[in-house]
């Protein structure tokens, strides 16, 4: 299986390569994106195979089928980092809240956040790959939250990759900086920056564009990676629980094969809507899927109305911070999978130089054949979160997103599927405030809910405030280069 380029070749790149070189270099032609020649086929046969399987025999027959070059034992053991999430027998579990409403939650892992889902295996193969080729790879990356610490914890005292992570100082909740900054390995490294997201991003950029930081970095013989979703690695890590929660559903007499369901996305980057959309072209039944947004909400115009403008945006900070996202990055797969390159790279050109971009009434619809999308903003977060806590289910506020489209988008009277994507104890504070009690801070929270309803606080999560902190340096824009260069 080949992977090719999202906005065509630049005669300079080889036009299409292998799996393991599309996840060590995942920067294609013109700044593009690689997405594979094609998908394995998820038709009736293959999901009847797969009635009775474990989630891991499922994902290796998958990951299989896409005919990746890494082998299998490679890949078993990086499936077996699943065996630590808190239900061995099944990683991904699914509530009923409704009579027709399914939550699927993606954030048994260890960082308590549905990043672990791609993330934990994704960076058992990434480090196998640099260490067979004695290679040395540096990953950098810049969090508001949730990337950061999964991205630190699958890649800890993992040979051949080192990881420095860039959080905004006072940018991200106790419990997120925890996370990072109690994270013990030499391979990592975690810096807080002053100032707010943007700035922490835009510094990172600075720094990997600079031309005297390539050289250092090459003087040293290390080479720079990327595990945001922009990796295909973790994309097909994210097809195989749409998969799941369809035979889910089907195990539990809900619906029978072949039966449509509707998926319930909650979206920033559209790394787990993209999962979705694969799973949907490669057969699995899916009606249609419903992408969610905070105020942030230009995906929600984009699938509305084909417009995605920047121009007349800024980023407002909301209690759903993972997905306080603007330049989404996946939908580039999108559009590349319904409008071929020239049209791709058009369109990210339009994106790039005038901050906008506009599909055709034809494309528009296209795009409406698999997607529809609505917005909530934090009041009525709040409120969903409060309404289903009296109900004894407690979601976090990015799950919470989903209830609106569930309730006003779906045309057809389907079983649906939500996804969870943050355990409640990530966010805390807004969830306390949700149920009506105003909190100082984390701690004070995990308290407080826990006593006032049926969850508890997982072992992780309490432990953290006990933990001893490693990493202490909070440093302004100028002095990152330097820090970064005494930990490599
Ligand atoms: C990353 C994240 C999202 C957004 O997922 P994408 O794949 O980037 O669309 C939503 N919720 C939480 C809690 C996340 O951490």
């Amino acid at each position: 299986m080949k992977f090719i380029e999202t906005r065509g070749n630049d005669g300079q790149k080889p036009s299409s390569v292998l799996f393991s070189e599309a996840i060590l270099s995942p920067s294609a032609s013109f700044g593009g994106l690689y997405v594979p020649e094609k998908l394995p086929n998820l038709d009736t046969t293959f999901l009847e195979g797969h009635l009775s399987s474990h989630y891991k025999i499922l994902a290796l027959d998958f990951l299989t089928n896409f005919g990746i070059d890494i082998e299998k034992e490679v890949l078993e053991a990086a499936l077996n980092r699943y065996d630590a999430f808190d239900d061995p027998s099944n990683p991904v579990p699914l509530s009923k809240i409704e009579e027709d409403c399914f939550v699927a939650e993606l954030y048994h892992g260890p960082t308590r956040a549905f990043k672990d889902m791609a993330l934990q295996p994704f960076g058992y193969v990434l480090s196998k790959l640099a260490q067979k080729r004695g290679e040395h790879y540096l990953i950098m990356a810049a969090t508001s939250g949730d990337t950061g610490p999964a991205t630190l914890e699958t890649f800890k005292d993992q040979e051949g990759v080192q990881v420095a992570c860039l959080y905004p100082d006072g940018g991200t909740s106790d419990v997120q900086r925890l996370q990072m900054v109690t994270e013990d390995a030499e391979n990592l490294k975690v810096i807080g920056v002053e100032g707010n997201f943007d700035d922490t991003q835009n510094t990172l950029k600075e720094l990997l564009a600079s031309e005297d930081f390539k050289e250092e970095l090459a003087a040293r013989d290390i080479k720079l990676s990327a595990a945001n979703s922009v990796n295909f690695g973790r994309i097909i890590f994210q097809i195989i629980y749409h998969i799941h929660s369809y035979l889910e559903l089907v195990r539990k007499n809900e619906i029978s094969m072949g039966e449509k369901i509707y998926l319930v996305v909650p979206s920033g980057n559209f790394g787990n809507a993209l999962g979705a959309y694969y799973a949907k072209k490669a057969g699995l039944p899916i009606e249609k899927i419903l992408i969610t947004s905070n105020v942030n909400n230009i995906l929600t115009d984009w699938i509305k109305t084909g417009a995605y403008d920047l121009t007349s945006r800024e980023l407002v900070q909301t209690e759903s911070p993972a997905m306080d996202i603007l330049k989404s990055s996946n939908i580039e797969r999108i559009m590349f999978d319904k409008f071929g390159p020239t049209r791709t790279k058009e369109l990210m050109d339009d994106l790039a130089t005038k901050g906008k971009s506009q599909l055709t009434e034809k494309e528009l619809s296209s795009l409406q054949e698999d997607f529809t999308a609505s917005y909530s903003d934090d009041a009525e977060c709040e409120a969903v979160v409060g309404a289903y806590a009296k109900k004894e289910y407690i979601m976090d506020p990015h799950t919470a997103t989903c209830m609106k489209a569930y309730e006003t988008l779906r045309e057809k009277n389907l079983k649906t599927v939500v996804y969870s994507t943050a355990e409640w104890t990530k966010f805390s504070p807004s969830v306390a405030k949700s149920l009506g009690h105003e909190v100082k801070d984390d701690t004070e929270a995990l308290k407080w809910v826990s006593a006032n309803t049926n969850v508890s606080v997982p072992a992780m999560i309490e432990g953290l405030f006990a933990k001893p902190i490693k990493h202490t340096v909070v440093v302004k824009k100028e002095d990152i280069k330097g820090e970064m260069l005494r930990f490599l």
